[in-house]
């Protein structure tokens, strides 16, 4: 630390991304959810944007917002883009948590709500999931502040329907609920026909996974005018020009070529669902999921064993030594049906040494 970093930062706890292989070979990367199918349409608009990067990009991004408005059937004007949705889930923080307004969110769960609230030094309170991972959302009940409710959960995969989260919604009006719909086009419902109902709504949603625009960095965010007029004080505050004119023209591609992205969701979800049965065939214990990846473990192999065995072998699924509550087991992003068909093949070969 140099003598002149700031006082408002030292405490900080920088997030920790999956590793990203350099150098080494790797044979399978399954360890930050990506899609194995890649954003075909989408390259070409991008190709065509790089030609005019001389001149600034849309600060109001006018041309994705419209196409998002008419494909989520949200007014453009409650839709702010973000440089991937960690932007959003940054200025939804930075907007609306205070000394006297916490940032809650269970204790297993995407760990930069926690990144966020110690980067600005709120205070955060921490829910413990129930026994079986489960989000308990009576034991939110009385707390005030924004609750941060990634749905499905990350890296447990467990999901509420909508109508659960409506309720808790409508519950308690003084409460901002921000959902985090980052997987939610693998089998789950959408909050976002809710933004229009409550005013203590924020719905985000990414397109890195199932739209395979990861590198890229497009996130949007869905909430009530008042919320979303809040946000952009902040956005323009920070960074006004944050989605860049490439970026903007694969979202548009995305959203267009809507038949593309739904082939690719259902072949995941297939895929998912053969690989956790066979996975259970091993005597691996499979949380049911509702997303792009499989949180699983074995008594057979620790966690970190197995990890570190795959590793060895040139493929990367993820391991979380902290929490200690999952440190036994491992997130396995869902790639294509033969790359899960390799995975399995070493997973067996490992639990026979
Ligand atoms: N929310 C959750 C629950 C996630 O798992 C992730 C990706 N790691 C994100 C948000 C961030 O996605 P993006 O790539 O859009 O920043």
């Amino acid at each position: 630390m140099s003598r002149f970093f700031s006082s408002r930062y030292v405490n900080a706890e920088p997030y920790v991304p999956g590793e990203q292989p350099k150098g080494q070979k790797v044979l399978l990367k399954l360890n930050t959810n990506e899609n194995p199918f890649p954003p075909s349409p989408a390259v070409a608009a991008a190709e065509k944007a790089a030609a005019g990067v001389n001149f600034y990009n849309d600060p109001m991004c006018r041309d994705l917002r419209a196409k998002a408005s008419e494909y989520f059937g949200v007014p453009a004007s409650q839709i702010i883009c973000g440089n991937g949705s960690d932007q959003n889930l940054n200025f939804a923080v930075m907007a609306f948590g205070d000394a006297d307004f916490p940032v809650i969110y269970p204790d297993i769960t995407y760990s930069f709500y926690e990144t966020l609230a110690d980067l600005y030094s709120l205070p955060s309170v921490k829910v413990p999931l129930t026994e079986d991972f489960r989000i308990d959302l009576n034991d939110y009940r009385g707390l005030k502040g924004l609750v941060m409710i990634a749905n499905p959960n990350a890296p447990t995969g467990l999901v509420h329907s909508r109508a659960e989260l409506e309720a808790f919604i409508a519950e308690d009006p003084d409460r901002l609920v921000l959902v985090d719909e980052a997987y939610v086009d693998f089998g789950n419902e959408s909050c976002v026909p809710l933004v229009q109902k409550y005013d203590n709504l924020i719905v985000t949603m990414t397109f890195s996974k199932s739209r395979s625009l990861a590198g890229a960095r497009l996130g949007m965010s869905f909430a009530c005018q008042s919320l979303t007029d809040d946000m952009e004080t902040v956005r323009n505050s920070f960074d006004p020009y944050n989605i860049n004119s490439m970026t903007a023209a694969m979202g548009i591609a995305m959203l267009e070529d809507d038949a593309y992205v739904k082939a690719n969701c259902a072949e995941i979800c297939r895929v998912r669902d053969w690989f956790a049965e066979d996975l259970r065939g091993l005597g691996f214990e499979v949380l049911p999921s509702h997303t792009n990846f499989v949180l699983v473990r074995s008594e057979k192999i620790g966690g970190e064993e197995l990890y570190l065995a795959l590793k060895e072998r040139g493929m990367l699924i993820r391991h979380f030594a902290k929490p200690e509550r999952i440190s036994e087991f491992n997130r396995i992003s869902i790639g294509t049906e033969e790359q899960m068909k390799l995975l399995l093949d070493t997973i067996r070969e490992i639990l026979n040494h």
